[in-house]
């Protein structure tokens, strides 16, 4: 019998487990527990409409034992139990490949890593090797006849053999670790330890948790002494978390469910429990994570919410009760007007799904805008992680849903070291300011220093940074706020002198058409126009776009793949005409001028964030100047 190595990079990570230094190695009972209540709930489900199953709603359970002379913790159900190829697919590889490749380098540096490493894989199966040296799992798929045994002693392989058993379900023998200096392995087998931690990480559990307890009774012989009595107890209550009040719910319930549920080693930045009844009934436990999941910006990423039946679960992610924008929330809902043998096909024609899609999507709204005035620094925490996508739902479907999402978006800002909300700019506009004026940029560092938001803030007008691809794409879509517009610094139209100032400006232009004519010329149809400008402070040039499309967005376009199908933003360059610059200009001859337009145009790109054609010949022409 060949041994068989885990995946390499299953090897590494088993390894970690097994050397741990996870203060939380008691987590490795609600793992095992909580494959096993799938387990059973597979089954069950089956049993609805299979009369194979000889099995009914009270018969399923979870039993655990535990043998102090042997050291071994055991844990069975009867659930649908494993095919050989699933043992080998499911207790061969630790994770799937995608999230491996994205924590690999964490993988290798410190152990303090260890933590956050596991927790992102969801700890799972393999946890069962923070408190056991030796792990036999031995099942037995529902359908099939024989029975397999996996065996493995940790990170060096494993082993699979035919074996017996009667029913289907599956049964894993832990045999504990020796006590060290560090760790009390032996408490695991000690029974109200066990009871104590299946009240506390698996209570909600819907199928009875059964094992054999000893408990010090009055001796009916002798009055004042006591003897031990055995009973096989059910340790668990059985009432899923989101059934019971919210009165009686600690929050370290509503957290220990939700990393056990949803694989997440931190706890959730907030938690959404709602009982709604009318049109719809349901129940609905909802989480925000603290952290985006590792795979969220992968295609692998999957919404949605897991869906129940009174109490069955009938789906694992019902994408269709999330909006795209919501795409991060956790959690389940719990209907009992839904029937059970709804199919993702069915789903999104069921009338009562669509209301109850619709609640869910206001309830996180409303909870979120709580936030948002009442915890500010929470919410920034939350929008830094996942603000862009609300972003992306106020742009996608042609701004279906940007009224209802508008006031939950923060943008960095000129006036503010912190985040602001469009109705705060609003609120604090000054009076002779009609528009909303933004500029964007990679970082709010950058902005802050394109020479157009030197002219705006000597106005004293607050100018929102966008600094997220998305930003100015939503933007266009909102159109407006507040009856206010919103007004890129960068373009061309942008407006901010007196009458008096737009006359002399104009002027200058008209006078020096010539020299324009020609600054444009030797540009050779890169710019829409050449201009002198008002609007640069003391900076001497710069690039602004005139049309729809701006430079960023240009730049977003080109940027995705397929996307850049001659979207260009028509670009004009200014001069500013304060500059000493100017006059030097409408003095020199035509060469001069064209090699002076060509440095200050690939200057003005540089600024602007874009890159220049020839930059050796760029540079060659400043070093001759200087020469
Ligand atoms: P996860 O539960 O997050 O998928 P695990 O490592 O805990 O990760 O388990 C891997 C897989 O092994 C499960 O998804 C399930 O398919 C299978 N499995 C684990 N325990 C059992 C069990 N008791 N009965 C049947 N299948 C199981």
């Amino acid at each position: 019998m060949r041994k068989k190595q885990f995946k390499a990079e299953s090897k590494k990570l088993l390894d970690m487990m097994i050397n741990s230094i996870y203060t939380h190695k008691e987590i490795f009972l609600r793992e095992l527990i909580s494959n096993a209540s799938d387990a059973i709930d597979k089954l069950y489900f089956k049993s609805l409409t299979d009369d194979s199953v000889n099995l009914s709603r009270d018969d399923f359970k979870i039993e655990i034992e535990l043998d102090k002379d042997a050291r071994t913790l055991t844990l069975s159900d009867n659930g649908i139990g494993m095919t050989e190829e699933e043992l080998e697919n499911n207790l061969g590889t630790i994770a799937k490949s995608g999230s491996l490749n994205f924590k690999k380098e964490n993988a290798e540096s410190e152990n303090a890593d260890d933590i956050s490493v596991i927790g992102q894989f969801g700890v799972g199966f393999y946890s069962s090797f923070m408190v056991a040296d030796k792990v036999e799992v031995v099942t037995k798929a529902f359908g099939e006849d024989t029975a397999h045994k996996w065996v493995s002693e940790g990170a060096d392989g494993y082993i699979i053999t035919e074996c017996e058993k009667d029913e289907a379900g599956t049964t894993i023998t832990l045999h504990i670790k020796e006590d060290d200096e560090n760790e009390q392995y032996s408490q695991y087998l000690e029974d109200y330890m066990v009871n104590e931690l299946v009240k506390k990480y698996s209570d909600y559990i819907r199928y009875p948790i059964q094992m054999e307890m000893s408990h010090q009774v009055p001796d009916p012989d002798k009055e004042g002494e006591y003897i031990t009595e055995i009973t096989t107890d059910t340790l668990n209550s059985m009432v899923p978390l989101w059934k019971k009040s919210k009165s009686e719910i600690t929050a370290e319930e509503y957290n220990e469910f939700y990393k056990d549920k949803f694989n997440d080693y931190s706890d959730p930045l907030a938690v959404i429990h709602t009982k709604t009844e009318g049109q719809a009934t349901f129940d609905a436990l909802m989480y925000i994570p603290e952290n985006a999941p590792y795979d969220y910006y992968s295609k692998e990423y999957e919404k949605g919410l897991q869906l129940y039946s009174n109490g069955i679960m009938i789906m694992d992610k019902c994408g269709d009760l999330l909006p795209d924008y919501f795409s991060f929330v956790k959690g389940l809902v719990d209907s009992a007007d839904l029937s059970l043998n709804i199919s993702r096909e069915t789903l999104q024609q069921d009338h009562q799904v669509r209301i109850i899609a619709k609640a869910i999507d206001k309830k996180i709204k409303s909870e979120l805008t709580k936030m948002l005035k009442n915890d500010r620094e929470k919410y920034e925490k939350f929008f830094k992680t996942f603000g862009v996508q609300l972003k992306y739902g106020v742009y996608s479907n042609y701004g279906a849903e940007k009224d209802g999402l508008k006031d939950l978006l923060l943008f960095a800002s000129s006036a503010d070291e912190k985040p602001v909300t469009l109705k705060e700019y609003v609120g604090r506009m000054a009076d002779s300011q009609n528009d909303i004026y933004y500029a964007c940029g990679e970082s709010a560092e950058k902005v802050a220093l394109l020479p157009q938001a030197e002219a705006i803030k000597e106005k004293e007008f607050e100018v929102l940074y966008f600094t997220d691809e998305v930003d100015e794409f939503a933007i266009q879509m909102l159109m407006e706020y507040d009856g206010k517009h919103f007004v890129n610094i960068c373009k061309d139209d942008l407006d901010l002198s007196t009458d008096a100032e737009k006359e002399a400006i104009d002027k200058k232009n008209e006078e020096q058409k010539d020299l324009l004519e020609k600054m444009k010329n030797a540009l050779d149809g890169e710019v829409t126009a050449v201009k002198f400008s008002n609007k640069l402070g003391s900076h001497p040039v710069s690039l602004s776009s005139e049309g729809y499309v701006s430079l960023e967005m240009e730049k977003v376009l080109k940027s995705v793949p397929g996307g850049d199908q001659g979207v260009k933003a028509q670009l004009v360059l200014e001069i500013n005409s304060n500059h000493p610059l100017a006059e030097k200009l409408g003095n020199a001859d035509d060469e001069l001028i064209a090699v002076y337009t060509k440095l200050l145009y690939n200057s003005a790109r540089l600024i602007a964030g874009l890159d220049i054609a020839n930059p050796t010949e760029f540079s060659d022409e400043i070093a001759k100047l200087m020469a």
